[in-house]
């Protein structure tokens, strides 16, 4: 923070704000690259995918995902386990045959028991639940199909097989930066020239040759990813913020496992070390616990609009401390309160 706000007022001693030099700009190609490089990095990226650094969001890949990677009347598959795969599937059944391999908002079914179609162009899935808190623990399949994940979430808090995936996405405002980035890791062989009838723009093939500048990016959104991916790097990478995620997770997750007041309706095995979601046995002391956490600074840990009960996400920038803060609270709040 405090560095983008010396970058904000004079970008390196150039007399310029960071926002005001030109995405064409030396200074800022300098940015753009030494971000992508910094990525490439965290998440050992071989030559053999792109990185784009795109707009519109997660939301925008629901489409762009069916659009290139398939045709009209192709089937392709998604495994569904909330209710962000799920706005995914309705995105892809406007433009392609939807095929939904198993169905779950608790848990992930095992992959022996998906309902597995034989020609289908990809297999998406979403490996963490952001609302729900169901995160998928490993990726098993190994059968050749084309792995798509969603992991806007998750992605940079754990470890990461690109080389498993054909195609990774993820919005930049959970676990990078600023909104209005998304970042698409894409094998470049699954690019393909945009046809007839198709809007050039959402095309990953226009947007590499165009280095993400096929028109003007959200410069500061991009700089700033740069900036937290280079502190990812210094405090140790993903393995480190794994290691995190895990302590973090489990310190919540063991107040919920002894408690007679706090439960998870995710089954243990596909909790997610991201997004820790419980609710209150006694619905009407929810509000009360929202109250008394606020008086004790703890703030935005409502859950979904959609699923109600706390929603406790632990993204990279969120430290132990302030998890023994709340840990600490939710033990108070069921001895002194409850
Ligand atoms: C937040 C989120 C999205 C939506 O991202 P936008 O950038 O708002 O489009 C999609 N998928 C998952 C898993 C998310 O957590």
């Amino acid at each position: 923070m405090l560095e983008v706000q010396r970058d904000l007022l004079d970008y390196q001693g150039s007399g310029t704000s960071v926002v005001e030099i030109s995405h064409r700009s030396p200074a800022f190609m300098d940015i753009a690259q030494r971000a992508e490089a910094s990525l490439r990095r965290l998440l050992n990226v071989s030559e053999d995918y792109l990185v784009l650094f795109l707009q519109g969001g997660a939301t925008l890949q629901f489409a762009m995902v069916p659009l290139n990677l398939s045709v009209q009347g192709e089937t392709v598959e998604y495994l569904d386990t909330g209710l962000w795969s799920q706005k995914a599937i309705s995105e892809a059944s406007y433009l392609r045959n939807v095929h939904v391999v198993a169905s779950s908002t608790d848990s992930v079914p095992d992959a022996s028991t998906w309902d597995r179609s034989s020609n289908s162009q990809y297999l998406h899935i979403t490996s963490n639940e952001t609302i729900s808190g169901v995160q998928i623990p490993d990726y098993p399949l190994d059968d050749g199909v084309t792995l798509v994940a969603d992991m806007t979430s998750d992605i940079l808090t754990r470890h990461l097989d690109i080389d498993k995936f054909g195609l990774v996405y993820a919005g930049t405002q959970k676990n990078m930066g600023p909104s209005g980035v998304s970042i698409v890791i894409v094998r470049k062989d699954l690019c393909r020239e945009p046809r007839q009838g198709e809007p050039l723009y959402l095309n990953y093939r226009i947007h590499a040759e165009n280095d993400s500048m096929y028109n003007t990016p959200n410069t500061f959104a991009w700089y700033v990813s740069g900036l937290v991916f280079d502190w990812l790097l210094y405090e140790g990478g993903v393995a480190e913020m794994q290691r995190r995620c895990e302590e973090k997770s489990r310190k919540i997750y063991r107040v919920i496992n002894d408690s007679s007041l706090y439960f998870s309706t995710v089954e243990p095995a596909f909790r997610s070390k991201v997004n820790v979601t419980f609710s209150i046995r006694d619905e009407s002391l929810t509000d009360k616990f929202l109250t008394k956490a606020a008086e004790a600074n703890i703030v935005n840990i409502k859950g979904h609009r959609k699923v109600g009960g706390f929603r406790v996400s632990l993204y990279n920038g969120v430290t132990i401390e302030a998890v023994d803060a709340l840990v600490d609270f939710m033990e108070t709040f069921e001895r002194e309160i409850a």
